[in-house]
C-alpha cells in the first residue's frame, strides 16, 4: 500500500492566468479555477496588477455599455478608454491621415 499523497494543485502559470482573466472577472469560471487564480494573484504581483487593471477596464466598459446604444460610438469610446489606459489599439484599424 502506498501512502496517499494529496495531489497539490499545480501552480498556474502566468499565461494561463492571463488567458482566463476575462472569464475570471466575468465570473464565468468554475469555482476551482477561481480559487486557483485567486491563489496565483495572491502570490504574483504582475498578474495582480493586470487583474486590477482589467477589472477597472471591465467596470469602465460596463458603464459605457449602459450609456450608449450605438455600437459605433461605443467602439470609439472603448478605443478611447484603451488609449487612455496606455494601450495601443490595433494600428491597422486606423489609417493615419
Ligand atoms: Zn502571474
Amino acid at each position: 500500500m502506498r501512502p496517499v499523497t494529496p495531489q497539490a494543485p499545480s501552480p498556474l502559470e502566468c499565461r494561463e492566468v492571463v488567458s482566463q482573466l476575462w472569464e475570471y472577472l466575468d465570473e464565468r469560471l468554475e469555482p476551482e479555477s477561481v480559487v486557483a487564480i485567486d491563489e496565483h494573484l495572491a502570490l504574483c504581483e504582475g498578474c495582480r496588477a493586470l487583474a486590477g487593471f482589467e477589472k477597472r477596464l471591465v467596470g469602465t466598459l460596463a458603464g459605457l455599455r449602459g450609456r450608449h446604444t450605438d455600437p459605433v460610438r461605443l467602439r470609439e469610446d472603448v478605443l478611447a478608454v484603451l488609449r487612455q489606459a496606455g494601450l495601443r489599439g490595433n494600428d491597422s484599424a486606423e489609417s493615419p491621415a
